[in-house]
């Protein structure tokens, strides 16, 4: 599965897109999180890799903004275990092992949607980081677009 962020403007937002993409393509899309209000939605979702590409051009095409979310790096050497991030984690994505050394789950991450222990690190051992997907990259270069906002 990939995650994509995905974003609805004022105009578009009260429009059941996701769900017509689901029926018309066939095509299991998880939500992960969303944050929507009359102004415009921010959602993370999952596809399934081999689907991404007809799922980014349904999504386009229906003037959504397609990106990849940004993830979360941690460098386990500078931390000293203070424990900040992971009485912040919305989702338990971060724990202190027995040694109290940092443990970070990818999966249970949610990414650049939450980022609340980036923020949180007294010593910046969490960052962000941008991820690198060919295909989605080259499907904005082709021009596989939707309405510009
Ligand atoms: S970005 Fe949010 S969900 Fe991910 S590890 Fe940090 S606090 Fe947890
Ligand atoms: S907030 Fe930073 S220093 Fe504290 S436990 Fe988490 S990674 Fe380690």
């Amino acid at each position: 599965m990939v995650r994509l962020l995905l974003r609805f403007g004022e105009e578009i937002v009260d429009q059941p897109i996701v769900s017509e993409i689901i029926l018309e393509l066939k095509v299991p899309i998880n939500i992960i999180t969303a944050l929507v209000n009359s102004k415009g939605g921010e959602v993370l979702a999952e596809v399934p890799q081999e689907a991404m590409d007809k799922v980014v051009a349904a999504l386009r095409k229906r003037g959504a903004t397609v990106s990849l979310p940004k993830l979360i790096e941690v460098e386990t050497e500078k931390c000293i275990s203070c424990g900040s991030c992971v009485s912040l984690c919305p989702v338990e994505a971060i724990t202190l092992d027995n040694e109290l050394s940092v443990v970070f789950s990818k999966e249970k991450c949610v990414g650049s949607t939450c980022s609340a222990c980036v923020d949180a690190c007294p010593v910046k051992a969490i960052k962000s980081v941008k991820q690198n997907n060919h295909e989605l990259i080259n499907s904005r270069l082709k021009g596989v677009t939707g309405k510009k906002r």
